[in-house]
């Protein structure tokens, strides 16, 4: 028997369904396991019934369901709420779903504020004023997926990669637990480290100093190079195959897009701890709540920014 399949998408930007494709042939090889039951990015299955008959959102019965996207609307609620019920297995699918992502920068504004920017003050913007029928109303901050319904397995990353996609599927195909690893993007990072900063914090557009093809674990930490990696308050996992963190192999510095190390860590510390400790100051970077927290504002991490106020 194929195993049942839904997918939801919420705030996002579709970037992790881009993942689903990029994991290539070996597709082929999961797809004839796999009955596709709902999934907005492929097929059109109405919400409300077919022809609009029913009067409640629903999806069919699955083995597993996977939601990319935070929740960000009321909508998105509830849909979470059904996929929930109607799922054995429910999986949140990239950075957004796992810790809100990039759309939860939105927490460092109110709702009404955010409602004012988009619909009024915005100078793109005719304003009719703010929209409030056929528009589901957001909700008072965008959510994770687990601050609103039990998640039994997390894909994070911005967009997550096809290695742990499919290492997951398999894993619940084959009956087995999937769990990701507990270490930092650091404990995966060949470069040297000699523990001392030997230049103060660059602007993040200035070049990285390295030659190109040059063996990586000949090249020097590139946060000890003064440019700021969020590689030692970010859990490791994006590195697939050869397991070299995939910004690094790029000689680019993390972004921390596979979020906290935990979901009780506090990433701002973790960054504010691992700078002091190779001479660096952490006041030197503006809005260091958005920054440290760029994939992972749900879960209360980032709040509005009072009228006036400045940013930490
Ligand atoms: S995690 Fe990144 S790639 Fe995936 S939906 Fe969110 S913004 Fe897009
Ligand atoms: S700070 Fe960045 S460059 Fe340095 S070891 Fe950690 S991941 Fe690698
Ligand atoms: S190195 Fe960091 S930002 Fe780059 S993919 Fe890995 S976790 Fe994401």
């Amino acid at each position: 028997m194929p195993l049942r399949l839904a997918q939801e998408w919420f705030a996002i930007c579709g970037g992790c369904e881009v993942t689903i494709l990029d994991v290539g042939e070996p597709l082929l090889d999961i797809l004839p396991k796999l009955e596709i039951v709902h999934m907005p990015v492929l097929m059109d299955h109405k919400l409300f019934g077919q022809t609009g008959e029913k009067t409640e959102m629903e999806i069919p019965e699955a083995d597993v369901g996977i939601i990319a996207g935070g929740i960000r609307n009321e909508e998105n609620k509830h849909l979470a709420q059904e996929m929930r019920r109607k799922c054995k297995t429910l999986i949140a699918m990239g950075s957004c779903a796992c810790y809100g992502g990039v759309p939860a920068l939105a927490n460092l504004s109110t709702v009404q504020d955010l409602y004012e920017k988009v619909y009024r003050d915005s100078v793109s913007t005719e304003s009719n004023g703010i929209p409030n029928e056929q528009i589901p109303p957001l909700t008072d901050r965008v959510y994770a997926i687990h601050e609103v319904v039990p998640v039994d397995v997390k894909l994070p990353g911005c967009p997550t990669t096809p290695e742990l996609f499919v290492e997951a599927l398999t894993a619940l195909l084959e009956g087995r637990t999937f769990a990701l690893s507990g270490k930092s993007v650091c404990d995966e990072c060949p470069l040297i480290r000699e523990k001392k900063a030997v230049s103060a914090l660059k602007r993040p557009l200035e070049p990285i100093e390295f030659t190109p093809g040059e063996p990586l674990n000949t090249v020097r930490c590139i946060m000890e190079q003064g440019y700021l990696c969020l590689g030692p308050a970010t859990k490791a996992g994006c590195g697939g195959h050869d397991g070299v963190p995939r910004c690094i192999r790029a000689y680019m510095p993390c972004r921390g897009c596979f979020g906290p190390l935990s979901d009780t860590a506090n990433p701002m510390v973790d960054m504010m701890g691992a700078l002091a400790s190779i001479g660096l100051d952490a006041k030197q970077i503006p809005d260091r709540a958005a920054t440290f927290n760029r994939y992972a504002g749900a879960q209360g991490r980032l709040r509005p920014v009072p009228k006036g106020g400045k940013p930490s």
